[in-house]
C-alpha cells in the first residue's frame, strides 16, 4: 500500500517542511517505496520547540489527575484503531502481523501506566521540627525530546509519550527515518484524544535533526533508544550541552541453556528469542551458552527453529543492507569454523521476492573471539558457543561489552540463582527467552546498553521525567490568635 507523504507535525497541524531534503520509505516486505520522509534540520525543531514552549504553561499547571484524562481516551483509541496500527507497523517495519499486533498492544499497557501516575507521584510531607514542615512534590522539566529507532515504531514512542506527558512535559518526537509512517497516527489520536496543540510534535529528520535536539538550549531533557554507537553520542553531546539524557544502546543477550534445562520448554523458547521480530529486538537472545551436554537441547532447538518460515511466521528484516550485514556475519563466521546447522541466507518469500527476508539461522562451535559472538548482528540468528561450566559461561557472558538482558534455562533454583547474583545485566530471565519486565517494573540494560542514570519506563521514568520541588515552611503560631482577638 502507498501512504501519503509524511510531514512534521507541530503545534496540532501537519506541516509542510521547507527543508528539501527527503527520503524514500520502503516497505521491508515488498521492497517497494511507500512513502517519502522530510529530512528536517533545525528550522523544523525550532518551530517545534516554540509550539511545546507555547502549550507547556497551561499544561503544566493542570492538575495531574486530569492531564491522564488525556490518556484514558486515548487508551480506548489505541484499542478501537488496533488493527489499522498493527497493519501500518506491519507494512513499515516488516514484522508479522501477530508481532505488530503484540507491540501496539504493549503501547497500550504502556498507555495504562500512564494512567495509574497520579496515585505513584503523591509528594512527600514531614514536620522536621517544631511547627517546620518540609514537603517535597515533583513537577515537569519542561520541553523535552524522544529520540526512537526503527525496530518498534510505535511501542518505543510509547516507552516515552505517555509518561513524560503525563508528568506534564511538552514532547518533541523523533522517529526513525526508516519507520516514520505510525508516528504520525499517533499524533493524531493523541489530538483526537483531547492533548492541546503543541504539548506533542513530531518532526522527522536523520543525524541533522538529532544533532539539533542535544543543542537546543530550549530541551530540557532527550531519551534515545538506538545503537551503542549513536547513543554515545547522543549521550555526550546532549549532557555536554547541560541536558538530562538517557540513551539506551544496543545488545549482545546471552542465552546460558544447562545440561538439566527442561528440553521442550528450552528449545521453544530460545527459538523464539533468537528469530522474533526477525531478530530485530534489543531483547533478542543471540548468543546462546552450551554449558556441558546439552546436544539433546540443541537438536530439538534445530527442529523448533525448522518451522520457522520467512514470509510465514516470520518477518523481514528492516532494509537490503540490514540483510546483506546478517548473511555476511553467518558467512564470516563459517569460514572461521563454525558450523552452520539451520542457514537462513538466501531466503526468498514467493510473490515477495524483492522483500528483505532471512531465514532462521543456527551456528554451532561459534567461538568468543569470532566477530557473530560479540558483535550485535540484529538478525534471526543464534550464534552457540560451547563452555565447560557455569562460571565459563558467565565469564563469556561478563565479557561483553553490552549488558541488556541475560537467561539461564535450568531446573534448579540454586543454579539459577547464581546466575541472577552474577550476571552482568540489566533484565535477567529465568527459564524466559525474553525477560522484558513489564509495568510498573522499569525497562533498562547494563554497561554499554544504557547510558544515563535512570531506566526509560516504568516507576523509573517518573524520576527521569520529573525533578523534585522542595518546600520549607514555618508560620508564626501568634498570628492566628491576633486575628481572632
Ligand atoms: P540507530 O542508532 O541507527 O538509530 C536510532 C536513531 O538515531 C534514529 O532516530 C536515527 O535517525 C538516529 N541516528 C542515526 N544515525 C545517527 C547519527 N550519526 N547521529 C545522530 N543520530 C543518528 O538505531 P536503529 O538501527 O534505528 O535501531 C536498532 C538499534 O537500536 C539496535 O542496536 C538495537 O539494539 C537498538 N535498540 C535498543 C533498545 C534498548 O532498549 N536498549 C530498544 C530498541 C532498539
Amino acid at each position: 500500500m502507498k501512504y501519503p507523504a509524511v510531514r512534521n507535525y507541530i503545534a496540532g497541524q501537519f506541516v509542510e517542511d521547507a527543508h528539501p531534503r527527503t527520503l524514500d520509505i520502503f516497505s521491508p516486505l515488498s521492497g517497494a517505496v511507500i512513502s517519502t520522509v522530510p529530512l528536517s534540520g533545525s528550522e523544523a525543531l525550532n518551530q517545534a520547540v516554540e509550539a511545546a514552549k507555547a502549550a507547556f504553561p497551561a499544561w503544566s499547571a493542570m492538575p495531574i489527575k486530569e492531564r491522564v484524562q488525556v490518556f484514558y481516551r486515548y487508551k480506548t483509541l489505541l484499542d478501537k484503531h488496533l488493527q489499522e496500527l498493527t497493519m501500518l507497523v506491519h507494512e513499515e517495519n516488516g514484522k508479522t502481523l501477530d508481532e505488530a499486533r503484540a507491540e501496539v498492544e504493549k503501547a497500550i499497557e504502556l498507555t495504562e501506566f500512564a494512567c495509574s501516575l497520579p496515585q505513584l507521584v503523591a509528594g512527600e510531607l514531614l514536620e522536621v521540627s517544631q511547627g517546620v514542615e518540609c514537603r517535597a512534590e515533583r513537577k515537569p522539566l519542561g520541553v523535552v525530546a524522544s529520540i526512537a529507532p526503527f525496530n518498534f515504531p510505535n511501542m518505543v514512542p510509547h516507552w516515552t509519550i505517555p509518561n513524560a506527558i503525563a508528568l506534564g512535559n511538552c514532547m518533541i518526537l523523533k522517529p526513525s527515518e526508516q519507520v516514520p509512517i505510525s508516528a504520525g497516527r499517533i499524533a493524531e489520536l493523541l489530538k483526537e484524544a483531547g492533548l492541546p496543540d503543541g504539548v506533542f510534535n513530531v518532526v522527522n529528520g536523520d543525524k541533522e535533526i538529532v544533532e539539533a535536539i542535544c543543542d537546543h538550549p530550549d530541551i530540557k531533557a532527550v531519551s534515545f533508544v538506538g545503537s551503542t554507537k549513536i547513543a554515545k553520542v547522543v549521550y555526550q553531546r546532549a549532557t555536554s550541552n547541560l541536558k538530562r539524557c538517557v540513551a539506551l544502546g544496543g545488545a549482545k543477550n546471552h542465552l546460558l541453556v544447562l545440561p538439566d534445562a527442561h528440553v521442550d520448554m528450552t528449545a521453544s523458547n530460545v527459538a523464539a528469542s533468537m528469530s522474533g521480530c526477525a531478530g530485530q529486538r534489543c531483547m533478542a537472545g543471540s548468543a546462546m551458552v552450551a554449558v556441558g551436554s546439552v546436544d539433546h537441547i540443541i537438536t530439538r532447538l534445530v527442529e523448533e527453529a525448522r518451522k520457522i518460515v520467512p514470509g510465514k511466521n516470520l518477518g523481514s528484516v528492516i532494509s537490503q543492507q540490514a540483510k546483506e550485514r546478517i548473511e555476511r556475519y553467518i558467512t564470516e563466521a563459517e569460514q572461521a569454523g563454525a558450523k552452520v546447522l539451520l542457514d537462513g541466507r538466501n531466503a526468498v518469500v514467493a510473490g515477495q521476492e524483492d522483500g528483505y527476508y532471512v531465514g532462521p539461522t543456527v551456528i554451532d562451535h561459534v567461538t568468543p573471539d569470532m566477530a557473530i559472538a560479540k558483535e550485535e548482528v540484529f538478525g534471526p540468528v543464534l550464534a552457540i558457543i560451547r563452555a565447560e561450566n557455569l562460571d565459563e559461561a558467565l565469564d563469556i557472558e561478563n565479557s561483553s561489552n553490552y549488558g541488556n538482558a541475560a537467561s539461564v534455562f535450568t531446573q534448579s533454583g540454586g543454579l539459577a540463582r547464581y546466575v541472577m547474583e552474577n550476571a552482568s545485566a540489566g533484565m535477567i530471565g529465568v527459564n524466559i527467552g525474553v525477560p522484558v519486565p513489564r509495568e510498573p517494573f522499569s525497562f533498562g540494560g547494563w554497561n554499554e546498553s544504557k547510558f544515563g542514570a535512570c531506566d526509560i519506563t516504568g516507576k523509573s521514568s517518573i524520576e527521569f521525567w520529573t525533578q523534585l520541588k522542595k518546600v520549607t515552611t514555618k508560620w508564626n503560631p501568634e498570628s492566628r490568635v491576633n486575628w481572632m482577638s
